[in-house]
């Protein structure tokens, strides 16, 4: 019989994971379990919060997946069997592998800010995975008064991309001084240094002199509690009132990677950086924001990037042959307005049991740059994106 793959989560991951299989080796049978008919795509979504982006833009359907061979599979998996080697959907129906990947993405941790839950998420968006959430916080800045306060509160590390706060606070500004111009961002931080620091707040000091003050965790960023009633965000040393507040919590591997048992305590899945596999499950392998095994950030690129080197991997051990080495690679591109783009990148191999970073092999934009290669950039940005998703969903 065929091999059979079994894949958990129809994302930046868990796509391209299935597509690379099959165009790999076409005789291993593979089934995408995803619950939803289209995925909602986060990158460039804070375009969508800030108005210069139409929410269609961000969304992408299962048909081509479809059309590849791959059986979609549109139900939430919500158990594993691991002894059995079965997958449990939510209709108590059971799918048999051979070898499975978890790439389910996070979820959020409503048990680390007292006061932030499910419920006040509806008062106080996360917007951390796009959907309805992105449209929220987009619809309460339009609703905003002139000089009201925006408050952004940013996770400790690891969190879902690692710039995506500030690229957020720099496309808030831009759509504040376009419209609202008395208004202020205050972006409250429990760490005390970010992605691309440099080039931010060189960003924010030309295009939005004034609008953004940044608090870390030293003076006091950290987010002790909110009161989503009155959109009041407690710190250590005092509290801010928001006009709009949003709270990017703190984060974990989506639920069902802990019900597999293929994450540990810190809620997130540790692999073996060359397979992907699981260090807690045999035979199940995790990639994309839930796996954790070194210094990769947990992007779309990344993603992307683990489900080829794990497709590879996954083929090999079915064929019975030694999996390569991987190299992989990461850029992340964030927008600071419509023609200002900035990067960093990064080239990672396995190293002591992790993914660590080839030294002087990645690096950021210039810090000093002619308006042209931001605009550059931003273009490389957008480019980037088709790119992905076409490589993701076809
Ligand atoms: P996801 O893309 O979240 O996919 C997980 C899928 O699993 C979902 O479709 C979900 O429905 C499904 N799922 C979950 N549980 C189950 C279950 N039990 N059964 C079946 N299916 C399940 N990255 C970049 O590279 N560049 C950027 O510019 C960028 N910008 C960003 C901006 C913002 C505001 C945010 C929030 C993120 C951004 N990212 C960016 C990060 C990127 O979106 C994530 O890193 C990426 O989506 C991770 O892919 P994934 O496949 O691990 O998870």
């Amino acid at each position: 019989a065929a091999p059979r793959v079994v894949v958990i989560g129809g994302g930046f991951g868990g796509a391209s994971l299935a597509r690379a299989l099959k165009r790999e080796d076409p005789g291993i049978a593979v089934a995408l379990i995803e619950p939803s008919g289209h995925y909602t795509a986060c990158p460039l979504s804070n375009a969508v919060i800030a108005g210069m982006r139409e929410m269609k833009a961000q969304h992408f359907g299962y048909a081509g997946i479809e059309d590849d061979g791959i059986v979609h599979i549109q139900q939430k998996a919500v158990r594993v069997e691991p002894d059995q080697r079965r997958v449990v959907l939510a209709d108590e129906v059971r799918l048999s592998y051979d070898r499975l990947v978890v790439a389910p993405g996070i979820d959020l941790n409503f048990e680390a800010i007292p006061g932030y839950d499910e419920a006040a998420t509806q008062l106080m968006p996360h917007a951390w995975k796009a959907g309805e959430q992105t449209l929220l916080l987009r619809r309460q800045l339009e609703a905003m008064e002139d000089g009201g306060l925006v408050v952004i509160s940013a996770p400790a590390n690891p969190f879902r991309c690692p710039p995506g706060p500030y690229e957020r606070a720099s496309l808030i500004a831009h759509y504040l001084k376009t419209h609202k111009p008395r208004s202020k961002i205050l972006i409250l931080d429990a760490k005390d240094a970010f992605s691309k620091q440099r080039l931010f707040e060189a960003g924010w000091g030309a295009l939005y002199p004034g609008m953004i003050e940044w608090v870390g965790l030293s003076f006091g960023g950290a987010v002790t509690g909110v009161d989503a009633g009155t959109r009041t965000l407690r710190t250590e040393f005092g509290e801010h009132r928001a006009a709009v507040a949003n709270i990017i919590p703190p984060q974990r591997a989506g639920a069902i990677a802990a019900l597999a048992g293929v994450a540990d305590r810190t809620g997130w899945c540790p692999i073996d950086p060359v397979t992907f596999e699981s260090r807690l499950v045999p035979d199940i392998h995790v990639i994309g924001d839930a796996a954790i095994g070194g210094a990769m950030p947990k992007s779309a690129f990344t993603a992307n990037a683990q489900a080829k080197a794990c497709a590879s991997a996954v083929i090999a051990l079915l064929r019975g042959r030694d999996p390569g080495e991987p190299k992989l690679i990461n850029t992340c591109y964030s927008l600071l307005a419509p023609d200002y783009g900035i990067s960093i990148a990064g080239v990672y191999t396995p190293q002591n049991g992790l993914l660590a970073e080839v030294d002087g092999a990645g690096g950021t934009s210039p810090l000093d740059a002619p308006a042209a290669v931001r605009a550059e950039e931003a273009a490389y940005g957008e480019a980037w994106f088709e790119t992905i998703t076409t490589e993701a969903f076809g």
